[in-house]
């Protein structure tokens, strides 16, 4: 089954002119001689909530890696802010929220602390002024976390401890927020309250790519939704993504269970 003409291509420049925050054209990429991914190209323009859904072993963790320079295309380009991905090195404009909230491997330090490696990258070795610190405490309190402070991130729920990592982006005053599956492991209650947060974010300017696997979060929070299985078959708003038949497509061009959508 090949992609749809839903997918839009999205590799012209935005009206305003203004740099796309990532911009994948014609990608393909196998860890073996196989790909993995195939023609791939879009765009993520600055302010957009975009959520990237798919079953197992679609491709969606690649195309994150691709996107984010950590693999390089074995065709076509991947840019990220205007810079060839994997050579683009201001870790700070990128928050990265990773799955598994649950960790155990984390070392046992403070919230506080987690969130002050977010200004890191901006003092260097130097020790943080009195302006980065406002600039923690505030992220701790957009994410609701100033009373766990100095609890240890060993000592939260899942959902406490995406939101310090959460925190941890906002004080390195990242313009992207990529979080893959966020919120597995977070419980049912704190999920929605996430999502709320993601959205408050993204009011205020942030762009936020999403790899999910409850459709529900995408369906009800994102702005734009892309299916992916091996290549895009769907990319476009949520609202036509919801009307349209691009999850039965996308998800009946595999073997995997349809509907597991991780
Ligand atoms: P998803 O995130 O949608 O589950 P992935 O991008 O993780 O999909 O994987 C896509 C395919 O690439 C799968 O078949 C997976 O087995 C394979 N794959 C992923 N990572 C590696 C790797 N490091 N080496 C070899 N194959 C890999």
């Amino acid at each position: 089954m090949s992609a749809d003409s839903n997918a839009e291509p999205t590799s012209e420049p935005p009206a305003s002119g203004q740099t796309p925050l990532i911009e994948i054209d014609n990608v393909e990429f196998g860890y073996t001689a196989t790909p993995v991914v195939r023609d791939i190209s879009l765009r993520i323009d600055a302010g957009e909530y975009v959520a990237v859904v798919g079953p197992n072993g679609s491709g969606k963790s690649t195309l994150m890696k691709l996107m984010l320079g950590l693999l390089e295309p074995d065709q076509g380009t991947a840019q990220l802010f205007g810079e060839p991905a994997h050579k683009f090195d201001d870790g700070s404009r990128i928050g990265y929220v990773a799955q598994h909230a649950s960790s155990s491997k984390e070392m046992p330090i403070t919230v506080r602390e987690v969130v002050k490696m977010g200004r890191f990258p901006h003092v260097g070795f130097g020790r943080l002024s009195e302006s980065d610190w406002a600039i923690v405490d505030r992220a701790l309190d957009t994410v609701g976390m100033s009373a766990f402070a100095d609890r240890r991130v060993t000592q939260l729920s899942g959902g406490q401890r995406q939101r310090a990592f959460i925190a941890r982006a906002l004080a390195g005053e990242a313009d992207l927020l990529v979080l893959d599956e966020p919120t597995v492991g977070v419980d049912a209650e704190s999920v929605e309250a996430f999502y709320k947060l993601l959205e408050s974010l993204n009011d205020e300017g942030i762009t936020i790519l999403l790899i999910e696997h409850d459709l529900a979060a995408v369906t009800d929070h994102a702005d734009r939704v892309v299916c992916l299985n091996g290549e895009v078959y769907f990319d476009g708003p949520t609202d036509e993504f919801v009307d349209s038949d691009a999850l039965a497509r996308t998800f009946g061009a595999v073997t995997t269970n349809p509907g597991d959508a991780t």
